[in-house]
């Protein structure tokens, strides 16, 4: 499977300069789909996982489908305000301003193992406002899942250290 030729690459997107992966193409094709979630499956067939995070919103689609087949469960990292219990909260930097990400407090169960799955790493800082979040609840990271890498904006720098995996990589701009 060539990942690189189902994944659509816009210009300019969403503004001058940014070259855009859009991890969506892979959803309209089935066999790619599949070859995303198999080779999830091979990444941590050995892996001690309690449970998945999924990032809002296309680490979503990712990070479902894997935590059912694994029979895992699943959390919901979302956009402020958008979840009704009682919340954790991270905030982290983006290229202009803030954003927040929430998760429940009840369903960050301390002491477990998570998988933290998104789309894309990019700055890898959304990310780790998620780890953050998992190591305030007295839970662990159990590594970092992403369809898509940029290794050339640095990631490791910020979460190096929870082991990001990912499928394709791109070095440069
Ligand atoms: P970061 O926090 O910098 O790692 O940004 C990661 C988030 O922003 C992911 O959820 C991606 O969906 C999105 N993102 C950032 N840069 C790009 C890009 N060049 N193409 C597609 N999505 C991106």
């Amino acid at each position: 499977m060539d990942l690189d030729k189902a994944i659509r690459k816009v210009p300019d997107f969403p503004k001058p300069g940014i070259l855009f992966y859009d991890v969506t193409s892979i959803f309209t094709s089935p066999q790619a789909f599949r070859y995303v979630l198999d080779r999830m499956d091979d990444l941590y067939k050995n892996a001690e996982i309690n449970g998945v995070i999924a990032i809002e919103s296309r680490g979503f689609i990712v990070g479902a489908p894997f935590a059912l087949r694994r029979a895992l469960p699943l959390v919901l990292a979302r956009k402020q305000g958008k979840l009704p219990g009682e919340t954790v909260k991270q905030s982290y930097s983006l290229e202009y301003g803030e954003a927040t990400l929430e998760i429940h407090k009840s369903d960050l169960a301390p002491g477990k193992k998570w998988l933290i799955v998104d789309d894309l790493i990019a700055t890898g800082g959304t990310l780790k406002a998620v780890a953050t979040m998992v190591e305030k609840q007295g839970a662990e990271v159990a590594g970092i899942f992403s369809v898509i890498g940029l290794s050339f904006l640095n990631y490791t720098e910020q979460i190096g250290q929870y082991n990001p995996k990912t499928l394709i990589n791109y070095d440069k701009k």
